[in-house]
């Protein structure tokens, strides 16, 4: 029973494993697709942001190209609007490409023949080209302008043929253009899509929040993870808002700008966590049952194997005495029989009959007679004790008592306590009319040989019995072995 209650929770045990199991796998898999989905989409971000730019880099060269004409000084500004310009690409959201000389100030505006009176010597995208000698493109901070648009510039540098800084050529681009991209893409409340410069100053962020525009987010623990690597992949809490998202990023192209997109891992495993309740809720019913069906299976086997052990027990006991019955006798007698023969050791057994119980039954009842019975079993029980002595009601108001490797002599002791338990007993009761009858005792003892068979004792310990009735009763009589044997292999 503990091997199939075992059993039963093994297999339990082993089902959730392998549901478990299934299930972390399908975490992982959600997990990895999250993964692929996150590094296209920055990927083709990445690829659109850097065609336009590459676009945008060409009308800068061509005004650069341009500005090295000799001649250009001679031509009317609107000859030269259209020689500097007419290659400009134009798109919806680029503002106006202008040209600053060496000291920042606007000397030529893509839209109007004569420019305002502009100077943006404090830009960060004249700074840097004012100090370095050559180099891409550069992309500037975001900052408003008058109308509160936010805007960023990409810019050139303009040098004479000694190398020497004559001013910036740059185009403005409306960060509308990046908001409209990245709203396009539907990024869930949780997750951040942001595009930045590579020192941390954020141009775009999707979901859209204005005041993150321009924040510099260089110290953030996300953001100096991203600086490690040109592209990859991670699991981070961020420092913005506290969630933890799965990371993945990369730089764009040649540009000094980087895309990253972190997904809200509670996104990533919303629908994975809706499965594992349902499958984790069926499965912990289904583990119920099987334990409830396996605790009543056990306890219905339980209940059952006592009920055979005790139908069993009620098979071999007699229920008025308590001692076995006859056919546990001759089980058990027919078993010491053969364990004595193999070991050559002698068996013994008392033949035991109440004297005079017909009168004692005629004078008192039945029922006195009945309790005499069992007054006497319990003295004979009191008397054989040894472990592996069998006492038995062999019928009516007779007894057997089997004594496996004994002898004569210790048989004699044992009838001798069993008749003195009696005397005891009798003493007790006082010699009250119906005082427990006294018993007569035939004892017989042999090692079992060949020819020999277990009846033989029963007979010649029948025949003691018979000699004690004889010899006036309440006593005990022995057949020595030797007897046994010639008598009954004579007869
Ligand atoms: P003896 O000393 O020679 O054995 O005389 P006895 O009267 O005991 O022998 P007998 O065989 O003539 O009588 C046995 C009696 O035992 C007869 C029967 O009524 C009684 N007896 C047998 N089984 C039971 C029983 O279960 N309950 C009762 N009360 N009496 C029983
Ligand atoms: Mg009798
Ligand atoms: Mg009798």
């Amino acid at each position: 029973m503990k091997r199939l209650i075992a059993l039963g929770l093994t297999i339990t045990l082993g089902f959730s494993s392998i549901c478990a199991l299934v299930l972390w796998e399908s975490r992982n898999r959600d997990r990895d697709q999250a993964r692929l989905a996150a590094v296209n989409l920055i990927a083709s971000i990445g690829s659109d942001i850097s065609r336009n730019f590459e676009l945008y880099d060409l009308s800068l060269e061509a005004v650069v190209e341009g500005l090295r004409l000799p001649d250009l000084s001679t031509l009317s500004p609107r000859m030269r609007q259209m020689l500097l310009f007419d290659r400009a690409a134009s798109a919806k959201d680029m503002g106006s490409i202008f040209v600053l000389d060496k000291a920042g100030t606007v000397i030529m505006d893509s839209r109007v023949e004569t420019p305002r009176a502009d100077n943006y010597a404090q830009s960060d995208f004249f700074k840097v080209h004012r100090g370095i000698e050559s180099g891409g493109p550069f992309v500037s901070t975001p900052w408003r302008n008058a109308d509160g648009e936010y805007l960023i510039a990409i810019s050139r540098r303009l040098s004479n043929a000694n190398g020497d800084f004559t001013g910036v050529v740059a185009v403005t681009l409306r960060l509308h253009y990046f908001k409209k991209m990245l709203d396009r893409l539907n990024v869930g409340s949780e997750s951040s899509l942001i595009l930045a410069r590579e020192d941390g100053s954020i141009i775009m962020r999707a979901p859209y929040k204005a005041d993150l525009i321009g924040v510099n987010v260089s110290t953030s623990a996300v953001f100096k993870r991203i600086s490690e690597a040109p592209e990859g992949t991670f699991e981070m809490n961020a420092g913005l808002d506290g969630v933890k998202r799965m990371y993945a990023y990369q730089r764009i192209g040649e540009l000094p700008l980087i895309v990253s997109y972190g997904q809200s891992l509670e996104a990533i495993y919303a629908s994975w966590w809706h499965e594992a309740k349902i499958i984790g809720l069926l499965m912990l019913g289904l583990c119920a049952t099987n334990v409830t069906l396996i605790v009543f299976l056990a306890s219905t086997l339980k209940r059952r194997a006592k009920a055979e052990h005790d139908y069993a027990v009620m098979a071999t006991i007699d229920s008025l005495t308590g001692l076995c019955n006859r056919r546990r006798f001759d089980e058990a007698i027919d078993l010491e029989w053969r364990r004595a023969q193999r070991r050559e050791q002698s068996v013994a057994i008392l033949m035991i009959d109440a004297d005079l119980f017909k009168n004692f039954n005629d004078q008192f009842g039945h029922q006195a007679g009945d309790i005499a019975l069992k007054a006497l079993a319990d003295c004979i029980a009191a008397g054989a004790r040894r472990a592996g002595d069998l006492c038995c009601r062999f019928g009516g108001e007779e007894f057997a008592v089997l004594l496996p490797e004994t002898s004569i002599n210790d048989a004699m002791v044992v009838a001798e306590n069993i008749q003195a338990a009696v005397a005891s007993l009798r003493a007790l009761q006082n010699g009250r009319p119906d005082s427990t009858p006294t018993l007569s005792i035939g004892v017989a003892c042999l090692v079992p040989r060949t020819g020999l068979e277990p009846r033989d004792l029963i007979r010649a310990a029948d025949g003691a019995l018979y000699k004690a009735k004889a010899a006036g009763r309440n006593c005990c009589v022995a057949v020595p072995a030797q007897r046994v044997k010639a008598d009954n292999l004579a007869a």
